[in-house]
């Protein structure tokens, strides 16, 4: 199929052309002549899959027809309504918006948390026809009325299932309530459970249901892999994985904020291009840490499951679970990063003995195997000994808990700021940037033989594509 097909208007083959795109994803094929109809779609779509040019390119076709270049606020009352969890993917749907409706002079603005209200409230104020935002800072706005709801013809709900595990739903409730009853709603959800069907159930009427890829499934162009890791053992494997195999760009992640910004600065310590990415981070921090992670000026980007969420880096290679996620699914959406728009990517979990069941979890909710090896004993050797060469181990720091400093107002509370369990963090906290601890015996400098065998333990594992 060709987006020819697909009955779009020339101002939108043009700006898709402009994008490269030389034919429509399945989501894309599935999705588009359904929302031009002005029906209510239900879709199953992983981040990746082309969801955003999905429901973003036939909203811009219905409402051209409003388009106008008046100067009236007036005449620009907000027609469609794009609520996304996180500010980053908001700003990734807002950066879709303006892309593939450039040709269309139709107006659109972005709110979300986390920077100043005042330069948002001006712009809706002159009005727009596209408003994308997060669910606390459009209620925000709402109750300073610098926002009026009720010609909302089209309401999209992005990443359904993650607002629902932020905790958006009564956010969502009360925003819904102040749309017009007649609408076309579009939901996009990577997973429905059953908290997500229900709530499709009481938003969406008659819709068309879309699925492209199976349930709780992950893309087969990426490949799964995990190393047995003792957790005090955890940072030095890092750094020899990405050093041996000489990795350009990788996605970290961590459970905890804390965790996040001790292995970032102690990733940056021992020489690495790294950043931190959760949501104590200022918005402005977030876009710089990405922005830099993505033209390929930071090596390692720590991140936070929701902080990292939707994100869309083209081509990112490498994402590696530093620590298992709590949540079975969100091993999917990590993964999610990798293996996008049709090309490999490779997922590598370092799994600690008492993640071991996470890992279970995992493969069931995936229904495939990842092959788990042993980490090699002596990973530390390599970086001790050039240590040693390179500079003098500093003297350990005694390490006290940091506290996680609140969240950004509009931001609920991070999933990932719930506590590992005592035992497990502090044994990590300890492994994490003690160049030299204590308690840790420094081998000998390995042979050569040895270093070889070390090395060989890092190439890419042969591991088994889902079916
Ligand atoms: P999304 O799932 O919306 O986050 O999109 C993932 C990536 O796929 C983005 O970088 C898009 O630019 C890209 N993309 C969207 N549609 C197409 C298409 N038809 N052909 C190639 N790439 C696409």
């Amino acid at each position: 199929m060709q987006f020819t097909d697909l009955g779009l208007a020339a101002e939108l083959l043009r700006a898709v052309e402009e994008q490269g795109y030389t034919e429509p994803t399945a989501i894309q094929e599935q999705a588009i002549p359904p929302i031009l109809l002005g029906q209510d779609v239900q879709a199953g779509a992983q981040t990746g899959t082309g969801k955003t040019a999905a429901f973003t390119l036939p909203l811009l076709q219905r409402l051209k027809v409003h388009a106008n270049t008046s100067v009236s606020p007036a005449r620009h009352p907000v027609r469609t309504l794009i609520l996304t969890p996180t500010r980053e993917l908001a700003a990734q749907v807002f950066e879709s918006v303006r892309t593939y409706g450039k040709h269309i002079p139709l107006r659109a603005a972005c709110v979300f948390g986390g920077v100043s209200i005042d330069p948002q409230m001006a712009e809706l104020r002159a009005g727009v026809e596209i408003l994308v935002a997060t669910p606390g800072r459009l209620l925000d706005h709402v109750h300073q009325r610098t926002v009026n709801l009720s010609q909302v013809q089209i309401l999209v709900l992005d990443e359904a299932d993650r607002m629902l595990d932020m905790g958006f739903m009564p956010d969502l409730k009360r925003i819904i309530s102040l749309l017009p009853a007649v609408r076309q709603n579009l939901l996009f959800s990577a997973t429905f459970p059953d908290d997500i069907k229900r709530f499709a159930d009481q938003v969406l009427k008659d819709p068309v249901r879309i699925q492209v890829e199976r349930r709780n499934t992950v893309t087969d162009l990426v490949s799964h892999s995990a190393f047995k890791v003792d957790p005090l053992r955890k940072r030095e494997f890092l750094e020899n994985l990405v050093r041996t195999r000489d990795m350009r760009q990788v996605l970290v992640f961590t459970s905890t904020k804390i965790m996040a910004n001790r292995l970032a600065r102690s990733l940056e310590r021992d020489g690495f291009n790294c950043a931190a990415l959760h949501s104590d981070k200022t918005q402005q921090e977030r876009m710089a840490a990405l922005a830099a992670f993505k033209e390929g000026k930071t090596q390692l980007l720590v991140a936070t499951d929701i902080a990292a969420r939707g994100l869309d880096i083209e081509q990112l290679p490498h994402v590696i679970n530093f620590e298992l996620p709590p949540n079975p699914e969100d091993y999917i959406h990590r993964i999610g990063r990798t293996g996008r728009a049709g090309i490999a990517g490779e997922a590598i979990s370092l799994v600690a003995p008492d993640e071991m069941d996470s890992l279970a979890s995992i493969e069931r909710l995936i229904k495939q195997k990842i092959p788990i090896q042993a980490a090699p004993t002596d990973t530390v050797a390599g970086r001790s000994a050039r240590r040693s060469h390179a500079q003098p181990s500093r003297p350990d720091r005694p390490r006290r808990a940091e506290p996680a400093t609140p969240p950004a107002p509009t931001m609920p509370p991070e999933a990932g700021v719930r506590a590992a369990p005592e035992g497990r963090c502090g044994a990590l906290l300890s492994g994490v940037g003690t160049a030299a601890a204590p308690q840790r015996v420094t081998p000998s400098a390995p042979t050569d033989k040895r270093r070889k065998e070390v090395a060989a333990l890092f190439l890419p594992p042969v591991t088994a594509k889902q079916d």
